[in-house]
């Protein structure tokens, strides 16, 4: 999950409650206004879409209005949810053997479709973290791969309709939702682990080697893919231009400052970061930014920060950082 930068700390309690399905969600504090206002100084959030950097890719034709799939590098497809407010990107990386799908969205369209219609070599599914716009088409598929941390076997389990019931409401949607998508039964839908990955795990999908990078910080399970030969990174969500997260249920801003650091010490080694929200591709040298702005917070030298409820929001050239006071302090 991510969010942009107006929407307002009560509203990002209710999203972390829905991604991680939390009971400490404030039931009685529906959160309207916020939703209302998510467009900050303009009326509506998708009033700024489409974004200019998906005109780079190639288009690629199949049958659901809810998703827009680009092919974003050779092998690799971008599968995008612009949809809903999260705008939640899910990739397909082809071997000449299987395919590997790193996340499989909010679960609103039919992900199995979209996917059989970009390739005919078998899929597996590995998730970048289980927050529950990444997870959504999980139970559509035999493979999944995944860590073993409490926090994942806890997503498994599937959510309640109640738990997301926020993510398809008025202003978080403003495409029209599939065919025989019924709101009222939306739910993250329970599945297995087939195989379990960790940390240097390589999965080699024919011709292509995908290594395991565990990089928590946004969420307990939280890991990058790395493709050394073809010079990309696959982020998740522990890097995307938007505010980062690093202070809701489940993330650990100690944990993603050494994540960050990590990363910075492989933007010598990829061309490309692809992120899993907002746009498909950005250039690798974010990882270096990722590093030094956590760097920066941690020695205090990072001045450019807003307060709001509690959570300094570090402003970086590109994206932010969302990080407790006490964090910091
Ligand atoms: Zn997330």
């Amino acid at each position: 999950m991510r969010a942009r930068q107006f929407i307002p700390a009560l509203l990002l309690a209710l999203l972390a409650a829905g991604c991680g399905g939390k009971a400490e969600a404030p039931a009685d504090a529906a959160p309207e206004a916020g939703v209302e206002n998510r467009g900050g100084d303009t009326a509506n959030w998708w009033d700024s879409l489409p974004r200019a950097e998906w005109s780079l890719y190639e288009k690629i034709v199949q049958d659901q209005d809810w998703f827009e799939v680009y092919r974003i590098a050779d092998g690799v497809y971008a599968i995008y949810e612009p949809g809903q407010f999260e705008e939640v990107i899910s990739f397909l990386i082809e071997g000449s053997e299987k395919a590997l799908l790193f996340d499989t969205g909010l679960g609103i369209g039919d992900m199995r479709r979209v996917v059989e219609q970009l390739t005919t070599l078998d899929v597996v599914v590995l998730n970048s973290h289980t927050h529950y716009d990444h997870i959504g088409g999980n139970h559509q598929f035999e493979f999944i791969y995944g860590r073993d941390t409490a926090y994942t076997r806890g997503r498994m389990r599937g959510s309640s309709t109640g738990d997301v019931a926020e993510f398809i409401s008025d202003g978080w949607i403003w495409k029209e939702l599939p065919d025989g998508f019924v709101a009222t039964e939306y739910r993250s839908q329970p599945f297995l682990i087939s195989e379990i990955v960790d940390e240097g795990s390589v999965i080699d999908v024919g011709g292509r080697r995908l290594e395991v990078l565990v990089t928590p910080g946004h969420a307990p399970d939280s890991i990058c893919l790395i493709d050394r030969a073809n010079r990309l990174l696959f982020t998740g969500d522990t890097f995307y231009l938007a505010p980062l997260y690093t202070h809701i249920p489940g993330s650990s801003f100690d944990d993603y400052v050494a994540s960050a650091a990590r990363l910075a010490g492989l933007a010598g080694d990829i061309d490309s970061a692809m992120t899993s929200h907002n746009v498909p591709v950005v250039d690798g040298s974010y990882m270096t930014a990722l590093g030094k702005a956590f760097a920066d917070i941690v020695a205090g030298s990072a001045t450019d920060y807003v307060v709001t409820d509690g959570n300094r929001e570090y402003q970086f050239d590109g994206f932010s950082v969302i990080v407790r006071e006490e964090d910091v302090k």
